[in-house]
């Protein structure tokens, strides 16, 4: 029998594909909602437990604890062919991690809802702050507990209804287990591409990957694009430093913070605690007056 269908209910089907799935779920005994994230129980899948174990911090997303099964639960609205998961091999185990739920958003959703605007929203630079100085406050944590996410981006940062940033999907996480002279080679598992920093693609990196992967998603925060197509073109772009015209004119504290974390040289780039700062200074700039409580925690 399975743990998961007797102990659970109102199972809804979030999101999730390659890797694993992920559900929204009412825990029968105490009558509240969380998340399950069910993955494939290789040896990869419990890094991912590993970390979050080890990670509690205001913008992690917070782990409860996780169990095996040998089947992998299968209904969801998609009913797609992923068939890999689909139950009946008795040798795959699947393991279930229960995870705080937060918002249906990610980051993906809230840039796509500014982007559907006609016009640039004038709040996007102020709302894009705060978004920016949580998700930087946990990747310094993350790289404080020696571990390298790897996989930032904006459908792994999960929003909640009051505002709070919690980075998530930590299926690709990493231990950062060397000194700052000598970038690890590791073995090929990728991110996302258009979020990847150069330097993984040759498979000897170190933490500053996640700050890479950052410094794109804080230009896609704040820079509106009207397609896919324009929105494939400027990211690439950005890679190489090269903003649109009117994107320093726009923003040009943002634009000296972000070209500094999309330097090609690793150890260029900022370190986490040092954005955290300058990301402070630059609230104090743009708000004089709110940013004593610009956070509610
Ligand atoms: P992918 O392979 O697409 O990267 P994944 O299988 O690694 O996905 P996650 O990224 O952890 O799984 O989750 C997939 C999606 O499920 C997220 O993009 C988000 O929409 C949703 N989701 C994940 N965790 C939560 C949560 N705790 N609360 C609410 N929604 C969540
Ligand atoms: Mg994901
Ligand atoms: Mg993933």
């Amino acid at each position: 029998r399975s743990r998961f269908t007797s102990e659970f209910d109102s199972i809804k089907f979030l999101g999730g594909g390659g890797y694993g799935r992920v559900y929204e779920v009412r825990e029968i005994l105490v009558n509240k909602k969380y998340a399950v994230k069910i993955v494939r129980g290789e040896e990869k899948a419990l890094r991912e437990v590993n970390a979050l174990t080890v990670l509690a911090d205001n913008n992690i997303v917070r782990y409860y604890n996780c169990w095996m099964e040998d089947t992998g639960y299968m209904q969801d609205s998609s009913a797609d062919s992923s068939s890999s998961q689909s139950s009946g091999n008795s040798s795959v185990e699947y393991l279930y991690i229960k995870i705080e739920l937060c918002d249906t958003k990610t980051l993906r959703h809230w840039i796509d809802e500014k982007n559907a605007k006609t016009l640039q929203d004038t709040n996007r630079r102020q709302e894009s702050l705060p978004i920016a100085q949580q998700i930087v406050s946990g990747v310094e944590y993350i790289h404080l507990k020696k571990f390298i996410h790897r996989d930032l981006k904006p459908a792994n940062i999960l929003l909640r209804p009051d505002g709070e940033v919690k980075i998530g999907d930590f299926g690709l996480v990493t231990v950062d287990d060397v000194d700052d002279k000598n970038p690890m080679e590791r073995t090929n598992e990728t991110g996302t591409p258009s979020y990847m920093a150069p330097e993984q693609l040759e498979n000897i990196y170190d933490r500053k990957v996640d700050i890479f992967a950052f410094g794109l998603i804080y230009f896609e925060l704040l820079w509106k694009v009207s397609s896919g197509h324009e929105r494939g073109k400027v990211l690439r772009d950005a890679r190489n430093q090269k903003f649109p015209r009117e994107f320093p004119l726009t923003f040009p504290q943002e634009e000296q913070i972000i070209r500094s974390m999309l330097c090609k040289d690793p150890k260029q780039r900022p370190e986490a605690s040092a954005l955290k700062a300058e990301l402070e200074k630059l609230a104090h700039t743009l708000n004089p007056e709110k940013t004593e409580h610009h956070r509610n925690v």
